[in-house]
Parts: C-alpha cells; sequence; structure tokens
C-alpha cells in the first residue's frame, strides 16, 4: 500500500462531448486545472452507455477557489438507495464560496445512476437475467470490463477521481433499505493522514477498518489518497441531524487543507465519538418477526437481550443476547426477518487499547 500522492495528469484537458443536458454541458474527462478559477461549474459526465446506446450522466459540481490550492473530493450514491449522502454533498457545496477559497471541491453528485433512479442498493443490469452489481466491490473499474457498471466505476477513476489527485476523498453512504446505522465512520485509522481526517468529524461512532477490496474507500486509499466511507443513518430518507453533523465535519476537512476559511467547527473530540476496531453482528438464526430490545447507541454487555423473534403464530422461535460489551452501531428495522439476516451489529474493541 502506497501514501505518495499521485502527481495530476496534465495531458487530458477537460473534454467536452459538445452536447448540453438539460442546460449543462457534457464532459467525458474532467481536468479542474483548466477550468476558470473563482467560480462554480456544473457538468454531466457521460458514464457508461445502456444497452439502446443512450448513456448514463452523472451530475457533477466544482467549486474552483480563486487560488491555487488542493483539491478534495466528495462521493455520493455509490449504493443507490443511500439518499442522504447525496443531500450532504449538495449541502457542503451550498456552502462554498469559490472567490475566498484556496483550491478546489470536485462533487459527484450519484455515481450508481440506475440504482439511484430505482432506490435500489446495487446496479440493475438488464444482462445475465437481470442481475445486480454491488457499485462499491468493483473500484476501480474497467473501461473494457466484463459489464455495464464495472466500465462505468473505470469511466470515472480513470477520468474524473484519479486525474485531479485529491488530497483527501469523501465517499457518503448510508446503511442499505431495511436497517438503520449511526452516523459512523469506516477509516483505516493506521495511516496518519487519515486518522487526522477522521477525527475532523463529530461523529457518533469511527471504526478502525483496514478496508475491504474493491471499495471505492479502499481504492482510493491503495492510490495514496487519504480517504474515509461516511454512513449517515437509514436509507432512502433524509436524516437531517446526521446529515448536519456530516456536513460539520467535511467542512472541517476542507478548512483543515486551507481551502475553505474559517475556524473548525466541531470534531470527534468534542462530541465523544466512540472508536472500535470491531463489528459484531448478531444474525437470526431462523424465520420470524423480530421484536428488537436495544436501539441504536445503546451500551450492551455480554448475555444482554437485544432481540426476539416469533413465528406466525407468536411463539417465541428465538431469543438473541449481545455476544460482546460494546454499543449498538446498526439495527434491523424491518420486521419481518429471515434465517441469516444481520438483526444487530455491536462497535466494540477487539485489542485493549
Ligand atoms: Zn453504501
Amino acid at each position: 500500500m502506497t501514501t505518495t500522492p499521485l502527481p495530476p495528469n496534465p495531458t487530458a484537458p477537460t473534454r467536452y462531448t459538445g452536447d448540453t443536458l438539460q442546460g449543462i454541458p457534457v464532459i467525458t474527462e474532467l481536468a479542474v486545472s483548466d477550468l476558470p478559477a473563482g467560480d462554480r461549474h456544473r457538468f454531466f459526465f457521460q458514464g457508461v452507455q445502456m444497452g439502446t446506446g443512450q448513456h448514463w450522466y452523472v451530475p457533477v459540481v466544482v467549486a474552483k477557489g480563486s487560488r491555487p490550492g488542493p483539491c478534495v473530493t466528495l462521493t455520493a450514491g455509490v449504493h443507490g438507495d443511500e439518499v442522504s449522502g447525496i443531500d450532504a454533498v449538495q449541502r457542503v457545496m451550498a456552502q462554498l464560496d469559490p472567490t475566498v477559497m484556496a483550491g478546489s471541491v470536485i462533487a459527484v453528485l450519484g455515481v450508481s445512476r440506475p440504482a439511484i433512479e430505482y432506490t435500489r442498493p446495487f446496479w440493475p443490469m438488464a444482462m445475465q437475467g437481470g442481475q445486480s452489481v454491488d457499485m462499491n466491490r468493483i473500484w476501480p473499474g474497467d473501461e473494457t470490463g466484463d459489464n455495464a457498471p464495472t466500465r462505468h466505476a473505470g469511466l470515472l477513476w480513470n477520468r474524473l477521481l484519479r486525474p485531479n489527485a485529491p488530497v483527501a476523498a469523501i465517499d457518503y453512504h448510508t446503511i442499505t433499505t431495511g436497517s438503520a446505522f449511526t452516523l459512523f465512520l469506516f477509516a483505516d485509522l493506521r495511516q496518519a493522514a487519515i486518522r487526522q481526517m477522521a477525527e475532523l468529524f463529530p461523529v457518533e461512532h469511527i471504526k478502525d477498518d483496514p478496508g475491504l477490496a474493491g471499495t471505492l474507500e479502499t481504492t482510493l486509499v491503495e492510490s495514496g489518497i487519504p480517504a474515509l466511507t461516511v454512513e449517515i443513518g437509514e436509507g432512502r430518507r433524509f436524516e437531517s441531524q446526521k446529515i448536519a453533523l456530516a456536513v460539520e465535519g467535511s467542512l472541517n476537512v476542507l478548512k483543515h487543507h486551507g481551502i475553505v476559511p474559517g475556524p473548525l467547527g466541531r470534531t470527534a473530540a468534542e462530541v465523544g465519538t466512540v472508536f472500535g476496531d470491531s463489528l459484531e453482528t448478531v444474525r437470526a438464526t431462523t424465520g420470524g418477526f423480530l421484536e428488537l430490545l436495544v436501539e441504536l447507541r445503546d451500551r450492551v454487555t455480554p448475555g444482554q437481550p437485544v432481540a426476539i423473534q416469533r413465528n406466525a403464530f407468536g411463539d417465541v422461535v428465538a431469543e438473541y443476547q449481545a455476544p460482546v460489551a460494546g454499543e449498538i452501531a446498526v439495527v434491523a428495522r424491518d420486521a419481518l426477518c429471515e434465517p441469516g439476516r444481520r438483526i444487530v451489529q455491536i462497535l466494540y474493541n477487539q485489542q485493549a487499547g
């Protein structure tokens, strides 16, 4: 794993197709360096084609400061039902004034286009029997890959995310439909720059996480770009309080890098963020209706009951206890519960200290 930032690629300028969509120019390549400074720019990035030959277009906003400085990327909508991330990025961008900024912020407002249109987590393909692809397991993608979402990721990675050599990147998510999450960060705290960035967020939970192959976060980190994943509660609806805190943390990152002027907002230390290095998952052993006995942020001890499950006749068929001491970070929201389904996740520390 390297930590050397990639140099900007000066050979590829912003490439315009000549088309406009709803009055907005369409691009196939973004180079922030050649955009007018001290202004805000909107684009549709031309993504992969659909089966009929039309394209999926990804909304992109660039706030380019009047003075030179580093670049930060904000990405949302890698999963299609995780709308709070899109709202958070819109709110960060709305607070930026390019005339007083030094450097640039690139906002990618909805990566997995068809998944967003149909409010579902994964990219629904027309091919292979309508299989769905998890766009957060295929980065950095491949422009000549075996399916459309892999090619879409490759286009975004090669022509938008990587060439602008961000000094930091934030990927915004929520939990998938049917469950709820605290305001939570996944971050590889072994790296000093990432730890520093994570601690700028006034979140409820931070998990020290080595990363997962194919996620956008891990791919960025492996390319030498400090990155983290922010989880903003539930899917499908805006969680306004959590969004506000995610925005505050994001602006802190921009202030830390000198892109945006002004004092820092609240940080992890100020809100008493709970850190952990592990997530313990309690899964349903049988089918049945679920009665939760805990809520998000409840502190649990080993053996403490967390949920009861009943069959169609109302008989108790399973009882679940916390296997570890920690804090509840994830709960199931759907009462109907299939075997194997995640009931709760507990954030805790496996390694003392
Ligand atoms: Zn997600």
